[in-house]
C-alpha cells in the first residue's frame, strides 16, 4: 500500500489501515515508492527526506488501530547501476520485509507510465519483455529483496509478445527459487487496461511448480482500495498450484498453508 508522499496516491496511513480493519484483514504492509537519488528522478515516488515522517506515520498508524498488525516496507525501484543506493536503502530502517519492482527500461523508459501510452509506439514488444525479465531475474539476483513486485508489469497496455513466455520467465523464477524469495499476486492489475491481475495464471502455474514464495497485495493507491479482490487472489494461488503464502516480521517470513 501507499501513502500521499510518493505524489499520486491519497488517504493517510492510519486510514488505511482503519479500511483493513473494517474489511477484516488482521495484517497489512506499507510499501511506498522509495527514494531514487536527489529529487528530481522523476515525480512519482517518496522524497529521501520524507522517509523519517513515512515511518513515523507508519507507527502512528498502528497504534490508532491496534487490531492490526502494521509492517513496515519499502517498494523499491531495481534500475541497474543503483545497486549501492538499494543496498543502503535496506539499511535505512529495520524493515519488516523488501518489495522490489522493475518499472524502467533502459535506465529511463517509465513504460507503464499511464499518460505515456504512445512510449510504446514502435517499441520491439518481444525486446522489451526480455529485457524487463533480464531485470527482473537481476533483482532477485541481488540478494536484498523479499518479495519481486507485480511481476508482469510489462503487460499493463495489454501488449502480448509473440516470442515464448516460458523461456523469459523459467530464468526469473528459478533465480527466485534460489534466493527463496516470494512474488505476488497484485490485484492491481485489474484496474489496469491489461485488465488481469499481476502475474498471469500461466506465470503463476510454473511458479508453483518451481516452488516459490507467494504474497498477496493490493497495491492500494487509496484506502478503498485496501485487500480488493483478495477472495479471487486466493482462488487464483490455489487453482495455480500454491498452498501457501508468506508472512513477513523483522525480515524473516513464515510459510502459512491456505
Ligand atoms: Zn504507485
Ligand atoms: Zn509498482
Amino acid at each position: 500500500m501507499h501513502t500521499p508522499l510518493c505524489r499520486h496516491a491519497e488517504g493517510e496511513p492510519t486510514e488505511y489501515a482503519a479500511q483493513a480493519a473494517r474489511v477484516g484483514l488482521t495484517e497489512i504492509g506499507f510499501t511506498e515508492h522509495a527514494p531514487m537519488p536527489g529529487d528530481d528522478f522523476d515525480d512519482w515516488r517518496m522524497l529521501e527526506r520524507d522517509l523519517d515522517l513515512y515511518i513515523e506515520k507508519i507507527d502512528q498508524a498502528a497504534v490508532e488501530n491496534p487490531s492490526v498488525t502494521v509492517r513496515k516496507s519499502l517498494e523499491i525501484d531495481f534500475v541497474p547501476g543503483y545497486e549501492e543506493w538499494m543496498r543502503d536503502l535496506a539499511k535505512r530502517c529495520k524493515w519488516d520485509y523488501l518489495i522490489v519492482s522493475v518499472h524502467y527500461l533502459g535506465g529511463k523508459w517509465s513504460f507503464d507510465h499511464p499518460n505515456h501510452r504512445d512510449s510504446w509506439n514502435g517499441r520491439d514488444i518481444n525486446a522489451a519483455w526480455a529485457e524487463y525479465y533480464e531485470l527482473l531475474r537481476q533483482s532477485a539476483a541481488l540478494g536484498v529483496f523479499d518479495i519481486i513486485g507485480h511481476c508482469d508489469l510489462i503487460k499493463v497496455f495489454g501488449d502480448k509478445p509473440s516470442a515464448d513466455c516460458a523461456a523469459m520467465w523459467r530464468p526469473f523464477l528459478e533465480e527466485v527459487k534460489r534466493q527463496d524469495i516470494a512474488i505476488e499476486i497484485n490485484t492491481n492489475g485489474l484496474n489496469k487496461p491489461c485488465g488481469e491481475m499481476y502475474p498471469s495464471p500461466a506465470l503463476l502455474e510454473m511458479a508453483a511448480k518451481i516452488g516459490v514464495g507467494l504474497t498477496f497485495g493490493s497495491d492500494a493507491h487509496r484506502p478503498g482500495r485496501v485487500g480488493e479482490q483478495f477472495d479471487q487472489a486466493i482462488a487464483l494461488a490455489k487453482r495455480s498450484g500454491f498452498t501457501h503464502h508468506r508472512r513477513f516480521a523483522g525480515g524473516q517470513y513464515e510459510s502459512v498453508p491456505f
